[in-house]
């Protein structure tokens, strides 16, 4: 066997022309998302006014295994695609681990991480149907960053609500959403009933991402011709990021590579679903075996401290309520908060793998994953995202185990996207004023006891 390349890359003709859709092989399926008012299983009818209409098919088929991708989204996936996997050959030096790590580098775009495989899609589903737009909400600013740059390629309008906070700390991540046409408001704002609503409840308010979500619905459902889309947490949005998963298996494979462990960081689900997706599969089928473990900030435990149970998906409590590991849709995660990963709920899919028992999931503190960050910044030479990091720092420990015990595992884990626009958090660490906030067992209950009834 020759030595395994710093960087595994495909040829362009060993790029998945299909996306895979684990649920197909789920023998127990997740748990159908159901109507806000009626409670009842959602129909591609209910979800029409909202979402686009192969979007809504695509959020509902949990028996098809392979949907193909489209021509036109494969020609946008061929300017930043295949994304390499690579040896961190140099991270293992530096922990003197006999470990094999090798990490799926999703940054290599101008968004900055992998929601561009989801946001291309989307688009494209859009404009096939004819509308003239789409809205959404951003946080962060990654997810309106590859909606903004999937619309333009499609020549669609692209509306972001931004949280408030966010828009007025991440100038820049507004400024590239701008360079790429589109139209970005704080929220919550002005333009809509919801967020005329808030402001007056709580002036000065800075927003949240639940309350941009609701304004995001009302503007898509309140203007002809336009639909919402979002960018994770949902099984569609986990479909096309099976594109990962598929690519690292074909990677492997060229090498002969069986990964042991698999790695990726956990917000709402979309990353680490997509990568594991095709690894899951082999599980489901038993054809192999793996370990795989999610990471989340110990700050918003979802998968390691929530319920499993029907919750709403928006604080505005507009979107469907899917039954997954939650904090309850009004939790907001300690303002100290600063690597992302913030959302309340999970993926329904992760959500139901976890309870099976397919995967495990750790919950790490937030100074440990700068540390982590920033070994291996100085090591491997990308600056990863605060986000991404979740999942280097529990590599490394991984690694380290393998370093008691001499077991030369290979370990994969999603790099999910770079950190530039996250100075400031990045800044509070090596000023050493960065701290870590734990939620208390009252503090969760009290979140939990408002779970909606449904039975
Ligand atoms: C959005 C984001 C995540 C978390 O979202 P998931 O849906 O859980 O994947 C992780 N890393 C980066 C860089 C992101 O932008």
């Amino acid at each position: 066997m020759s030595k395994i390349p710093y960087k595994i890359y495909l040829e362009e003709n060993e790029m998945p022309k299909e996306w895979y859709n684990v649920r197909a092989d789920m023998k127990k399926k997740p748990a159908p998302i159901l109507h806000p008012g009626t409670l009842k299983p959602v129909t591609v009818e209910d979800l029409a006014p909202i979402f686009c209409e192969e979007l809504a098919k695509q959020e509902l088929d949990d028996t098809t295994p392979y949907i193909e991708i489209p021509e036109e989204i494969r020609n946008f996936y061929r300017m930043y695609r295949p994304s390499p996997l690579v040896r961190a050959y140099c991270l293992e030096e530096k922990l003197q681990t006999p470990a094999h790590i090798y990490y799926k580098f999703e940054g290599n775009n101008t968004s900055g991480s992998h929601k561009l495989n989801s946001a291309i899609a989307q688009a494209y589903y859009a404009k096939k149907q004819g509308l003239k737009g789409v809205t959404t909400e951003t946080g962060a600013g990654q997810w309106g960053t590859a909606l903004s740059m999937a619309c333009s390629y499609f020549g669609l309008d692209c509306q972001v609500y931004m949280v408030k906070c966010s828009y007025e700390q991440k100038p820049f991540r507004r400024e590239v959403m701008r360079t790429y046409g589109a139209k970005v408001t704080p929220s919550p704002s002005m333009n809509t009933n919801v967020g005329r609503k808030i402001n007056a409840e709580f002036p000065g308010t800075t927003g949240s991402l639940g309350c941009a979500i609701s304004e995001a619905v009302e503007a898509a459902t309140t203007q002809e011709g336009y639909r919402y889309v979002l960018g994770s947490v949902l099984a569609q949005v986990l479909l096309h990021q099976s594109v990962i998963g598929l690519e690292t298996s074909t990677a492997l494979k060229k090498y002969g590579i069986k990964a042991d462990t698999i790695i990726g960081c956990a917000g709402g689900g979309s990353n680490l679903g997509g990568l594991i997706s095709p690894f899951v599969g082999e599980m489901l089928r038993g054809e192999a075996n793996y370990e795989i473990i999610a990471v989340e900030p110990a700050s918003c435990p979802s998968l390691t401290r929530g319920k499993y149970a029907y919750d709403f998906c928006d604080t505005g409590k507009v979107c469907p309520l899917a039954k997954m590991y939650t904090l309850g849709s009004s939790f907001i995660p300690s303002a100290n908060h600063a690597g992302g990963l913030r959302y309340h709920g999970m993926s329904s899919i992760v959500s139901e793998l976890y309870d099976q028992g397919l995967i495990k999931a750790r919950s790490v503190e937030q100074t440990s994953v700068f540390e982590a960050a920033t070994t291996f910044a100085r090591v491997e030479g990308i600056l990863p995202a605060p986000e991404s990091s979740h999942a280097i720092k529990v590599a490394i420990d991984e690694a380290l185990k393998c370093k008691e015990t001499g077991e030369e595992k290979n370990i994969v884990f999603g790099l999910t996207g770079t950190g530039y626009f996250d100075m400031y958090a990045y800044q509070s660490y090596n000023d050493g004023t960065m701290t870590d906030y734990i939620p208390t067992d009252e503090e969760i209950a009290k979140y939990l006891s408002n779970l909606p009834k449904v039975d």
